[in-house]
């Protein structure tokens, strides 16, 4: 399995900071550097070996952003945008983690890192109005301020095939994919799953293994990413654009272009747009449809534009139907990006097994077990994705006012107010925490208005004498409420995906992000009121 690069063995830390910072991903990174300028001291917490966070885990062959790079960027320094050079116009793995060494040497931001390092225990003192905070390595932390900087898809579902222990040759899940190269040449290979993962990885095993053997439950959409080197035109378009752009993020743009509200296509419209879902902006374009998730019209001519095409490429009639998405609405589950998916289907060493047909019935010390066949192979890969959202929160044991265990306080499914807070755990803060829009944004984006928005509401409390902030109850029902309004006016609710943890057994089936409009408006309207709805005190 993984092998980070360990850093050496270290004597334990004890020390009494400002805030301390879980996560050395794009959150985490910007949360410190935005601290340290604003002259708070810093301990930050990594589990993985070093920064990157998302990128640092998931490095399966084809793994790449699914936002075009030149928006998959931090936007808040332009020395930062002015040297970077994206080669791609989706970057590869690789890149994107350089990007992240890149901003945390540019920065001196490594230094505040202790990696290699899970955060356990978090706990609010009431006494002294801090957060203690132990870690697997013996570490205690005292801190005023805790910012949970733990990303959206961190926590790789543990392999839960019966049988997977025996499996005697390699098993690898893609979110913790080894450092080391796999050499797939004449291997078999066994993929289950087909998620975003799976769908990028799938072509590229392919192409080097002798059989690839991909286990559906569920066909997804996927799109195509038409990717390419960026051309210098190109990237000298987007700077013209950059400061409006900018401009825009500040007035609250997600990140993403979005269609004006009370668009209603009308039919010329509608199948120009459902065109455009072919043009490459994957994501974007679908993002761009007025109403995809809300209007089953909209949805629909979107969905059949996708079916039809999968039909397409994919030579065979009956596996194209097997591959053809059915049973949910387009981008109620996140759709895929990707590089030659169908078409690899007609490859000769590409075998769908659709498990709707023959469920998976063990695995076995060779391979897999469906109710027809034996699958003998050398590697298998779970592709089998996350415990979405909640999962790294309620990894670590965080304890609030009176005693309060976050684990408890949402075991009905989380519970924040604007994804930020969470009422009873003050000075505890969730960059892009559940109830609000991130995994449906373009995530650093999100991280930054975050970032920007705790660190303006901390040096606030400092202004103010105040020792705590924290979201009232009230403010909080009233918020849950509104995320909840807001998803029940979607097609979301349709789909079993891992936006309401419908991806893991047991998990409460709660629609996490935020859907409705404005968000960063709203965030800013709060703070512009004396940070209606949190309780500033001590
Ligand atoms: P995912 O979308 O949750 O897909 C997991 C797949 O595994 C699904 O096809 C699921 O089937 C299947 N599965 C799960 N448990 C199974 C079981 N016990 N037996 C058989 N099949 C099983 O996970 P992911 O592909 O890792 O992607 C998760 C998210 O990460 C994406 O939606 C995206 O937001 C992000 N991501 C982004 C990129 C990118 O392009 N930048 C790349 C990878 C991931 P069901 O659908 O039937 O549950």
């Amino acid at each position: 399995m993984s092998a980070a690069a360990k850093t050496p063995d270290r004597a334990p830390v004890s020390s009494k900071v400002d805030a301390v910072v879980v996560g050395a991903g794009f959150a985490g990174l910007y949360m410190v550097h935005r601290l340290r300028q604003a002259g708070l001291s810093v301990q930050g917490f990594e589990a993985g070996g070093d920064v990157g966070g998302t990128w640092y885990w998931n490095r399966y062959p084809g793994a790449r952003c699914d936002i075009p790079s030149l928006l998959y960027s931090y936007t808040f320094s332009d020395e930062l945008h002015d040297e970077w050079k994206w080669s791609e116009k989706y970057a590869p793995q690789p890149e994107i983690l350089n990007y992240a060494n890149h901003v945390a040497d540019r920065f001196g931001l490594r230094s505040a890192f202790l990696f290699d390092t899970r955060v356990g225990d978090v706990t609010f003192n009431e006494a002294t109005k801090r957060w203690t905070v132990k870690t697997d390595k013996g570490d205690t932390v005292e801190a005023q301020f805790c910012i949970m900087g733990t990303g959206c898809l961190s926590v790789p579902k543990e392999p839960d095939i019966k049988g997977h222990e025996d499996f005697k040759g390699l098993k690898i899940v893609t979110g913790r994919w080894p450092h080391e190269k796999i050499d797939f040449k004449g291997k078999k290979v066994a993929l289950i799953g087909t998620g975003s993962s799976a769908i990028q990885s799938m072509p590229i095993i392919a192409a080097e293994a002798a059989e690839v053997y991909v286990f559906q439950r569920t066909p997804n959409f996927s799109l195509p990413a038409l990717n390419a080197p960026l051309a210098d035109a190109e990237v000298a378009a987007f700077n013209e654009g950059y400061a409006a752009y900018k401009e825009a993020l500040r007035q609250g743009l997600p990140g993403i272009p979005l269609p004006p509200e009370d668009w209603e296509p009308n039919a010329e419209e509608l199948k120009a747009l459902t065109e455009s879902l072919w043009n490459g902006m994957g994501l974007l374009s679908l993002s761009s449809i007025p109403k995809i998730t809300r209007d089953r019209r909209i949805n629909d001519a979107a969905a059949d534009y996708v079916r039809a095409k999968v039909k397409e490429l994919v030579k065979d009639p009956v596996l194209a139907q097997k591959l053809t998405p059915g049973n949910f609405p387009i981008a109620t589950k996140r759709a895929c990006v990707d590089t030659d998916y169908y078409v690899s289907f007609n490859r000769d060493n590409v075998k769908l097994v659709d498990l709707n047909d023959t469920p998976i019935e063990r695995i076995t010390a060779a391979g897999v077990k469906t109710s027809d066949a034996q699958y003998d192979v050398d590697i298998l890969i779970f592709a089998t994705g996350f415990d979405a959202m909640t999962g790294a929160l309620m990894k670590m044991n965080i304890t609030g006012r009176g005693g309060k265990s976050l684990r408890a306080e949402w075991a009905h499914g989380p519970r924040t107010y604007l994804g930020l807070q969470v009422a009873g755990f003050p000075n505890l803060f969730t960059v892009t925490g559940p109830g609000s829009p991130s995994v449906l944004s373009n995530m650093i984006t999100s991280v930054e208005q975050h970032v920007d928005w705790i660190m303006d509401a901390i040096v606030n409390l400092r202004a103010k004498g105040k020792a705590t902030m924290e979201a009232t109850p009230t403010a909080q029902d009233a918020w849950v409420q509104h995320v909840n309004a807001e998803a029940d006016q979607t097609l979301y609710g349709e789909a079993n995906s891992w936006y309401l943890g419908a991806n893991v057994p047991g998990k409460p089936r709660v629609f996490m992000p935020y859907v409705g409009q404005n968000y960063k408006i709203r965030i800013d309207e709060v703070a512009a009121k004396g940070y209606e709805g949190f309780q500033l005190a001590g």
